[in-house]
């Protein structure tokens, strides 16, 4: 495996990076004591550093990555394209790439009329202009107040933080957001002492009722992560909440927004996590908004969408220019990044020589792996061990704030990329480990947290309470 020149000889990237780059989600200072890892490479799941360290991305950088780096297929794809269009704006012109992506999107989530951006949280600001604009063009403008749950994640930007219950990342910019509603997660470790999970659930059922019947008139969306909040430190819940959530929002005339963004792309075992809601009568479950970004390109190119139903749209159809939605950024729908889409949504519709797809290959794989993590979940120091199609996630007892980037640094030198959440170990890895990569993960994990955990019990007591950060 070659390592590109330029991680070779150009000087020291972490340190000229320290001077000349402001890292996201970091306090810089910290940087002066654990300078950030020079990453030059990537071979499928691993990173590789400028020492020539082999680094097993078992966050699928921040999520996004799904079938590892330098993936042939989404590079052969950017490749074509680049020979034919690199960049076009989407106002007045359209292009091959974005027509074909709307298109499959449409038949995978049966809502349409794709709308892009790049990133994430523009895909959360979109969704929720267009929600309380489309009231608005529909005569009821006082539904403009929006609804999120408690631990739910959103992105950064002013909109997005106004329905994200982070405090960490919210507090600084408390005066500048027009803050939503925060109600009960259905997440069942928030359940009361004694109450079991099901009734957790219904009383976070019933919280959304009692606040949708006080307030429907005011509000026009409810966002939400289905099945996994994925800040809050992979807090699962029960598909029967977005049930309920359905059946609300239609009472009460409010859009469910299905922020995706995280889960969708086979992270929860179907394509897209709201798909484990099944109505009674098997009939599907569809929220009238779909956010998607991370895995859309395989975690190689921005790239976000937001997906709505054709009552939404129709709210915007008028000879008025201003009942359209004006929303616009300059990449909107770039080529490049609709071409590493369309070979995400490609690599899912293929099977193998044993007729297994993708999502078929990631129940086998996912077996395996919570095999050979049974060690870890058993572990006395583990509290609570959950898991859902790719992502794993252990509660460790461990009430030392810097629990977390202790565990990230050990774990880097272990040959490990992993950030807990708080006191949360988490693995949400690219779909492609093998047999002796998980095996190298799994121990890994295990020998790690011994590790730190035995650090952290020579440290003199603390009693500071523990601040997660992803
Ligand atoms: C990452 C994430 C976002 C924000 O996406 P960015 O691309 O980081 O802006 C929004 N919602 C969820 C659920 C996420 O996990």
């Amino acid at each position: 495996m070659s390592t590109d020149r330029i991680g070779e000889h150009s000087g020291n990237w972490s340190e000229r990076s320290r001077q000349a780059v402001w890292h996201p989600c970091t306090q810089m200072k910290l940087h002066e004591r654990f300078p950030p890892r020079a990453i030059v490479a990537a071979d499928g799941p691993w990173l590789i550093d400028d020492q020539g360290h082999r680094i097993l991305d078992a966050v699928s950088s921040w999520w996004t990555n799904l079938f590892g780096h330098n993936f042939g297929p989404i590079r052969e794809a950017i490749t074509d394209q680049l020979g034919k269009l690199d960049h076009v704006m989407l106002a007045g012109l359209t292009h091959p790439p974005v027509v074909a992506l709307s298109e499959r999107l449409a038949e995978l989530t049966g809502l349409g009329h794709a709308f892009y951006a790049s990133d994430g949280a523009s895909a959360t600001e979109i969704a929720l202009k267009m929600s309380a604009h489309s009231w608005h063009n529909r005569g009821q403008a006082g539904k403009n107040q929006f609804i999120g749950l408690q631990g739910g994640y959103h992105g950064e930007t002013a909109g997005a933080l106004s329905v994200t219950d982070i405090p960490l990342f919210r507090e600084a910019y408390a005066p500048l957001l027009r803050l939503s509603a925060t109600l009960p997660s259905p997440d069942p470790r928030h359940a009361a002492p004694g109450v079991p999970a099901q009734a957790h659930l219904q009383s976070a059922i019933d919280a959304l009722a009692a606040y949708l019947a006080e307030h429907h008139e005011h509000t026009a969306a409810l966002i939400l992560e289905p099945l996994v909040q994925g800040a809050a430190g992979m807090a699962m819940y029960d598909p029967a909440y977005l049930l309920a959530v359905r059946r609300l929002c239609d009472q009460y005339q409010v859009h469910w927004i299905a922020d995706e963004i995280a889960v969708g792309f086979g992270r929860t075992g179907t394509m897209f996590a709201h798909q484990q809601a099944v109505m009674p009568d098997g009939q599907d479950v569809k929220p009238d908004f779909i956010c998607l970004s991370k895995g859309l390109t395989g975690g190689v190119l921005p790239l976000s969408a937001v997906l709505t139903t054709d009552d939404v749209y129709a709210a915007f159809w008028d000879d008025r220019v201003v009942h359209g939605f004006l929303h616009s950024h300059s990449y909107t729908g770039n080529p490049l990044a609709c071409r590493a889409a369309l070979a995400v949504l490609d690599t899912f519709a293929v099977q193998d020589e044993q007729g297994l797809d993708v999502l078929a290959r990631n129940r086998i794989a996912a077996e395996r792996f919570t095999r050979l993590t049974e060690p870890l979940s058993r572990h006395p120091r583990v509290k609570s061990s959950r898991h859902i199609g790719m992502i794993w996630a252990w509660d460790v007892d461990c009430a030392e704030p810097t629990f977390a980037s202790r565990y990230h640094r050990a774990a880097l030198d272990a040959g490990l990329l992993l950030r807990p959440i708080g006191s949360t170990l988490y693995t949400m890895p690219p779909y492609v480990l093998g047999e002796s990569d998980q095996r190298f993960l799994a121990e890994g994990m295990l020998r790690v947290l011994d590790q730190v955990l035995a650090e952290i019990d020579q440290l003199p007591s603390a009693d500071t309470p523990v601040v997660p950060v992803p």
